[in-house]
């Protein structure tokens, strides 16, 4: 890992308040409040403190996604919420990101991606001065460049990881991790439908997720029942 958490976190502001201002925050309040219980909920069963939180619902119906960026600032874009469709799903989705976060598989990305284009020399540089280029990247590696749709899959072991985290997360968080299934359920059918939502061109159901998430649920669910 070439990234440090320092610098990850930098861009990681810098980034946070490009989409505060580029992006339209919803004003439903009923939805900003589920929001905040799902969000905090799930933040509290992650146990880290030196994580600042913030859970942010953009409006935005046309755009199926969610990220969490280094550091813990969570985006939820309104177009998501119909394959969320409860405080479960939406449970799901939040504790897959953020197991992304805490495994810091955004900065694994952006280590391979920018070695590869700069070399390491250059590649700290970038970082370092935060130049457009490691800007870029990381707005790639974060998933954060939805609209631009040039986003690079996460590798089947870092998703399998953040199901992993994710389910465990959800179910210390009082949900239930078995409706976890549902959601990708509904979110693989909504890749036939006229727009693909954005959420699946970094998580590829190309493979056995459905599968691999039955696998993990008898040890999520220690942590549901008890
Ligand atoms: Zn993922």
């Amino acid at each position: 890992m070439l990234v440090s958490p320092e610098q990850e976190r930098a861009l990681g502001l810098n980034a946070y308040e490009n989409i505060l201002q580029k992006e339209k925050a919803s004003q439903d309040q009923v939805l900003n409040q589920m929001l905040q219980t799902v969000g905090w909920r799930i933040a509290n069963a992650a146990r880290r403190p030196d994580f600042d939180w913030e859970f942010t619902l953009v409006e935005n119906d046309k755009v199926a996604n969610a990220f969490c960026l280094p550091g813990g600032k969570v985006f939820v874009y309104t177009g998501i919420l119909k394959y969320t469709e409860d405080e479960t799903g939406l449970a799901t989705v939040i504790g897959h990101e953020i197991a992304h976060a805490m495994a810091r598989h955004g900065a694994e990305r952006m280590s391979l991606t920018l070695l590869a284009q700069l070399g390491e020399t250059a590649m700290q540089t970038a970082i370092r001065t935060q130049s457009a280029s490691a800007i870029r990247v990381f707005d790639y590696a974060y998933g954060l460049a939805a609209n631009v749709g040039v986003m690079l899959p996460y590798s089947r072991t870092q998703e399998y990881e953040a199901d992993h985290i994710g389910l465990i997360l959800m179910a210390k968080a009082g949900y239930d991790p078995r409706a976890a299934l549902g959601f990708w359920e509904r979110l693989s059918k909504g890749k036939s439908a006229s727009s693909s939502p954005a959420f699946l061109s970094t998580h590829p159901t190309d493979y056995d997720r459905i599968a691999k998430i039955k696998n993990l649920l008898p040890e999520a669910l220690e942590y549901y029942i008890n």
